[in-house]
């Protein structure tokens, strides 16, 4: 904010920074002033977590540039900000290239959903993590399944670690097997049969695609096995663009041992458990099944310092040395994020 601040004129909703714990005398400290909801969205530049409600899209003059998480995947709400006006960059889009790592918004949040994860699942399971060995009897350490191991399943992986627990966890990303090993982590093996899943399984620019399903059937058959034995699943699978994919069906659920604990994190996305609901922890066949979305708010704090320092790397490639608006749109990260400029839907 100091930064922003010492050069541009830096406006704050009132309160914006209350759950995270930031009261607005601190963004007056740091040079901003406080204005209402309506007086923010009168910005030339509008900084947003999320995308705008239809209520505060109708507040945002024509011609503003907006940043933040707007999901590139919404196409009618890209539409509607297209028809609005804006020149709007959503920031998932930021492609996974070094110059761009610092605005990794989905890194920075998954990191902490990950280990938020583990923090949920502990609290939510009735036994210890760690083995322990007292004068009362041994306690056994628990078995923790990870299913996907991106930025959030590494995280989970190491929290997990960190706490004691034996981790088994799996991907369809031949490079994750190594990642997983080198976290202490136990890999599930699901063979490649054919070329076919071996090339599909490289994914493309960083991210997964949809496994044949005959590969799918094969993973779904040891994880069916692995979830038995496991106390707590903590799945984080997700594939740009469309519904995660199922990989703890509700017949492994019926497997998994009473009292144990599965964290779907792909929830929002429709869930690697059909069983998860969104928001809510349920009970199914004897087994936690916590559906919270959004777990990196949980962590308020450092989910937001972190979010803005991606939005603030991302602010310097928009605006030039003279502090002046400058949208290169010839620039690798400003084509893949900027969704819609001059009325104009740029990303379908
Ligand atoms: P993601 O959130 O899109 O998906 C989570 C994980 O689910 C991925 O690892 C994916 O392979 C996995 N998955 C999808 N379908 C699956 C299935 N059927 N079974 C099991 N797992 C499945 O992924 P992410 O966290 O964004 O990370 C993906 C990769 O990109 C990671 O290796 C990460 O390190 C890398 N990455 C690179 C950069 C960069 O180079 N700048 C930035 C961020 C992430």
């Amino acid at each position: 904010m100091k930064k922003l601040a010492a050069r541009h004129q830096v406006i704050v909703q009132s309160g914006a920074g209350i759950p995270a714990s930031v009261p607005d005398d601190a963004y007056v400290a740091a040079g901003a002033s406080i204005v209402t909801a309506a007086e923010a969205f009168a910005a030339d530049i509008i900084l947003k977590v999320r995308a705008p409600s239809e209520e505060e899209r109708g507040q945002i003059p024509s011609g503003r540039v907006l940043i933040g998480m707007l999901n590139p995947f919404d196409a009618e709400n890209i539409a509607a900000m297209a028809a609005a006006g804006l020149s709007a960059f959503a920031l998932e889009a930021v492609p996974r290239i070094t110059r761009a790592q610092s605005m990794d918004v989905l890194s920075s949040q998954a990191n902490i959903a990950g280990y938020k994860a583990v923090m949920v699942a502990a609290n939510t399971y009735q036994r210890f993590m760690p083995m322990l060995m007292t004068a009362a009897g041994t306690v056994k350490a628990a078995r923790v399944l990870i299913m996907g191991v991106g930025v959030a399943g590494l995280q989970a992986i190491a929290t997990a670690k960190r706490l004691g627990a034996v981790i088994e966890a799996s991907d369809v990303r031949p490079p994750v097997k190594e990642q997983v090993e080198s976290l202490g982590a136990k890999f599930i093996d699901v063979p490649f049969l054919t070329d076919e899943e071996k090339e599909i399984a490289q994914g493309v620019g960083g991210y997964a695609r949809p496994m044949p399903a005959d590969w799918m059937r094969r993973q779904a058959e040891l994880v069916h096995e692995r979830a038995k034995a496991a106390d707590i699943v903590i799945t984080t699978a997700l594939i740009p663009g469309r519904k995660a994919p199922v990989l703890i069906s509700e017949d492994t659920v019926k497997a998994m041992k009473p009292g144990s604990v599965i964290v779907d994190l792909a929830v929002e996305q429709g869930g690697n458990c059909p069983l998860s609901e969104l928001g809510k922890t349920v009970v199914r066949h004897g087994v936690y099944i916590v559906g919270e979305p959004n777990l990196a708010a949980h962590v308020a704090a450092d989910a937001s310092a972190l979010y803005a320092r991606n939005v603030l790397d991302f602010l310097k490639l928009i605006i030039d040395k003279d502090d002046a608006l400058a949208i290169d749109r010839e620039d690798e990260i400003i084509k893949a994020t900027l969704v819609c400029a001059g009325g104009e839907v740029l990303r379908k």
